[in-house]
């Protein structure tokens, strides 16, 4: 499997399936996933309000992740997954750890289930870094180290070709970039 980045909006990445740093209620909210319902579709939240009609009645806990169609997203599936919200400094660094364990578990639940579906290339936002109040940097050594332990690790099997990140602009594009470069070949 390849990571790679991309610079660009996850509304336009012709991929198996797009996830959504979504919140726990599943019916839409701002930022990407404003703009993954507002491309994809009304077909996505009809998928949606079913799962809380159904399983998910209390909605989708923090750090798991649920696919839904993709609408009328150039994808066939959007999988839907809650980051944590960035704990305030007084919060204290156990909490600080418990919520990058969610975070991680984000990435991890969310390519495990694109390798159950069949998909075999994903993209990815940086989950947790708008509303949510993430810094880039810290976001991206989870995310990026997650996804490249479960490689190492040989988690995802043979399932997946391609996990692509997209950022949002050029300042999270470098965060990545830079630490993509570290954690593969060191600083
Ligand atoms: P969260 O609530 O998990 O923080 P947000 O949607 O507010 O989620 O932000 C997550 C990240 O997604 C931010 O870095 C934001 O800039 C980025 N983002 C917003 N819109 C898009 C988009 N269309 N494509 C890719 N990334 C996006």
């Amino acid at each position: 499997m390849e990571i790679t980045l991309t610079q660009g909006d996850i509304t336009r990445q012709r991929v198996d399936a797009i996830v959504n740093a979504a919140n726990s209620s599943l019916l839409g909210g701002g930022g990407v996933d404003g703009a993954i319902h507002r491309a994809g579709g009304p077909e996505i939240l009809a998928a949606c309000r079913a799962l809380r009609a159904g399983h998910y009645g209390k909605g989708l806990p923090t750090g798991q992740a649920v696919a839904t169609t993709a609408g009328r997203l150039p994808a066939r599936w959007v999988i839907h997954t809650v980051g944590p919200v960035h704990p305030r400094p007084e919060d204290g660094a156990p909490e600080l750890a418990r919520r990058t364990e969610l975070l991680a578990s984000c990435y991890r639940e969310s390519l495990r289930i694109a390798a159950e579906l069949g998909a075999r290339s994903v993209a990815l936002p940086a989950v947790s870094t708008g509303v949510y109040g993430w810094p880039m940097e810290s976001a991206a050594r989870t995310a990026l180290g997650e996804v490249l332990e479960l490689e190492r690790k040989g988690s995802l099997g043979e399932a997946l070709d391609e996990a692509r990140f997209v950022l949002f602009g050029a300042d999270a594009y470098g965060v990545f970039e830079q630490v993509l470069q570290e954690l593969s070949h060191g600083p």
